[in-house]
């Protein structure tokens, strides 16, 4: 398997980032130990869309990572601190 050094696959859309011009296109979030594009991460400012929480949850149960406390409306917060 060949990794690229700089590189990263978002979690959400399953894309590379962007690092052209060594812009570094991602956004790493400690609570969900991921990293996700900037795309995906001002889509779902307000909390994860409800399609992604499966996938979450999933993925927090596999590195063995609490589930952040929900927001008002029960939205799943993107980058709690
Ligand atoms: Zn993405």
């Amino acid at each position: 398997m060949i990794r690229k050094s700089a590189g990263f696959t978002c979690f959400i859309c399953e894309g590379d980032g962007q690092h052209s011009l060594g812009v570094f296109n991602g956004k790493h979030i400690d609570a969900y130990r991921t990293t996700v594009c900037a795309d995906c991460y001002r889509a779902n400012e307000t909390g994860w869309a409800p399609h992604h929480v499966p996938k979450i949850m999933a993925h927090l149960q596999n590195e063995g990572l609490p589930v952040p406390a929900r927001k008002p409306g029960g939205w799943l917060p993107l980058d709690p601190n």
